[in-house]
């Protein structure tokens, strides 16, 4: 039995000396003092002894165990720093290193057009200005001289919120114009950029959600030669510096006289193409003097105050500007498009 410890004590030192990791180490752990482990075995054959070798074998067995764990867990503690050791091998890092950037973004280029124009539009002394895309009828048609059964409103195809009493989405940022003259007292001079949504067919040249730059000008003595000042300079700094103007009459509810205005079509360079519809010629804006009716809503007095008013498709100088064809790249988010600019 003594022989029998002996022989166990050797085996298990040199197998807890040389466990090359800390799995391997439980194993031997259990194989010598688990509960099934063979010291255990031994010791439990204690009681077949007399009583005297019953506590000899006892006693040098107990001992044995005892010094097993001390260099199991002296062991272990070697294997876990050298774990370590490794770790701080492989795993270092430098934190003087230089960082790694991430690829950078650009700004979409309707983002782009929009923050130049407010450039452009505060370097001409307008102020810029804001208003809620969820319009009430008031704002959105009535104050624009738009009544209820105005044929205007058809053409312009609103959408309306359901469960909103006279709710709808706004058709034109032209419902800001009222809410600033409501709120302020002339002269005024703002600018709007934001986004009006229509019920229009999603092609290469509508989309049911675009981008209008407003320009509202209110004054004494104000005529379209200020307003045709004012558009020419924006275009040119916008979209083109060599653009050409054809101005038509028109007619939109809130100004009179109204007009549109062309310029000349960037794409083909007048000669003519899909864009301009062969014309040479692209519609950008529609504008003109703002109608007495729309004064007299906002509680001013046109025999005292004049202005114009404009309104261009900010989409529309994005086409023209970059030569683009189709109006749907600007909404597909697709990146191929959208690093070029
Ligand atoms: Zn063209």
């Amino acid at each position: 039995m003594q022989a029998a410890l002996a022989t166990l004590q050797t085996a298990a030192l040199d197998a807890i000396d040389s466990a090359a990791d800390e799995a391997a180490l439980r194993e031997i752990e259990v194989d010598y003092l688990g509960r099934k482990g063979q010291l255990t075995e031994i010791l439990r054959g204690l009681k077949d002894l007399s009583p005297e070798e019953k506590g000899k074998i006892g006693k040098l067995a107990n001992e044995i165990k005892t010094e097993l764990s001390e260099k199991i867990e002296a062991k272990a503690r070697l294997l876990v720093s050298a774990r370590f050791e490794r770790l701080a091998e492989t795993e270092w890092i430098d934190p003087t290193a230089p960082g790694q950037y991430a690829a950078r973004g650009t700004l979409h280029p309707i983002t782009q057009l929009t923050r130049e124009a407010e450039r452009i539009m505060t370097s001409l002394g307008f102020t810029m200005a804001t208003g809620p895309e969820v319009e009430d009828d008031w704002h959105c048609f009535t104050a624009l001289n738009i009544p209820a059964d105005h044929p205007a409103r058809d053409a312009q195809d609103t959408l309306f919120l359901t469960g909103m009493d006279d709710r709808v989405l706004r058709t034109q940022t032209s419902a800001v114009q009222i809410r600033w003259m409501e709120r302020y007292s002339p002269p005024f001079r703002i600018a709007v950029a934001g986004r009006v949504f229509r019920k229009d067919d999603f092609d290469a040249s509508h989309s049911p959600m675009f981008h209008q730059l407003e320009g509202l000008v209110v004054d004494k003595n104000i005529s379209l030669a200020h307003m045709k000042a004012v558009m020419e300079e924006v275009v040119r700094k916008l979209v083109d510096p060599k653009a050409k103007f054809r101005f038509r009459t028109s007619y939109f509810p809130f100004v009179e006289p109204g007009l549109e205005v062309d310029m000349s079509c960037t794409v083909c360079e007048g000669r003519g193409c899909p864009v301009c519809k062969r014309t040479g010629w692209v519609e950008i804006v529609g504008c003109g003097l703002v109608h007495p009716q729309v004064l007299r809503n906002v509680k001013l007095d046109p025999d005292e105050w004049s202005g114009f008013a404009f309104g261009f498709g900010i989409d529309r100088m994005v086409m023209l500007r970059h030569r683009m064809t189709d109006m749907r790249q600007l909404f597909e988010n697709d990146l191929r498009f959208l690093k070029q600019f």
